[in-house]
């Protein structure tokens, strides 16, 4: 199934090309607070309708995509999870010497919304890649068995600016997670190892790759996150980006196709960029 928030508040399950609205049968009576609905339904236990007789339906095409998680409780980063981008970084270690990293869940936006530039003078890169939904709470749990800790999977953006900072700062700015359309289920992926992968910027392809080119694959990926932090339900594992990043600039569309999931698109607006040098904290107080 394909759950999608919408209007805010409502989970809608794609039909075709109709969301059939299961906001109450899924998640209870709001308010459901910053984290949305499906977050709460995810923390319910996740079980999904039987039947949708009677549910009130939308026409798809009408409806107002939101991210599907739109406060997700931690983002957790995988760094050079792709042979063919350690390649073009020249980066000389890979996730398995650098773990994995966070990113703030405040970067989150739905599909439709514009990544905001923050500096007029460095390059911000789009990094596509394929997002896991934890459904379980997951602690040392062993490959073999992480899969079942899944709730879905979605497409994801791993904004990222290209300068000194730590991953944490570089990849958090707000509208930095861009995430969608929708989560699939698990039982709609039955291998996440083999699932293809496009990113286009601007009309133009960037990123091909299929997800069983991981390093860590979406089993080990969990398996490790998972004796480092508890996961629990509704958080949000970005497992990577594969080789052909590259810089966005204000009016790209920039969109991410993933087998069995969808396509999730959004705008960028260099409108309100600044430049890096007058940004705060850069004066450094000296021992005089
Ligand atoms: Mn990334």
């Amino acid at each position: 199934m394909r759950l999608a928030l919408f209007d805010q508040d409502r989970i809608g399950l794609v039909d075709g090309d109709q969301l059939v609205d299961v906001t109450e049968l899924l998640a209870g009576p709001g308010p459901y607070g910053p984290a949305g609905p499906l977050h709460r339904h995810i923390e319910l236990g996740g079980a999904l309708p039987a039947d949708l007789s009677g549910l009130p339906r939308t026409p798809l095409a009408d409806a107002r995509l939101e991210a599907p998680l739109p406060r997700p409780g931690k983002i957790v980063g995988a760094p050079v999870n792709y042979l063919d981008h350690k390649a073009e970084m020249a980066y000389p270690t890979s996730i398995a010497e650098l773990g994995v990293f966070l990113k703030a869940n405040s970067s989150v936006i739905g599909p439709g919304r514009d990544v905001l530039l923050p500096y007029r003078d460095l390059r911000t890169d789009q990094e596509g890649e394929l997002a896991v939904v934890i459904g379980r709470t997951a602690h040392h749990v062993p490959a073999a068995d992480a899969l079942s800790h899944v709730f879905g999977y979605t497409c994801l953006l791993d904004i990222t600016v290209r300068s000194t900072e730590d991953r944490s700062t570089r990849k958090s700015y707000d509208t930095f997670t861009p995430l969608g359309p929708w989560i699939t289920t698990a039982d709609e992926v039955p291998d996440p190892d083999a699932l293809d992968l496009r990113c286009a910027v601007a009309g133009e392809q960037r990123q091909h790759t299929s997800t069983a080119d991981l390093i860590f694959g979406v089993a080990e990926l969990i398996a490790y996150t998972s004796s480092v932090m508890t996961l629990h339900p509704g958080d949000v594992i970005a497992t990577g980006t594969p080789a052909g990043v590259g810089p966005i600039r204000h009016g790209d569309r920039i969109t991410v196709d993933i087998e069995r999931i969808g396509r999730l698109e959004v705008g960028v607006d260099g409108g309100r960029a600044t430049p890096y040098a007058e940004r705060p904290g850069r004066r450094v107080r000296t021992a005089d």
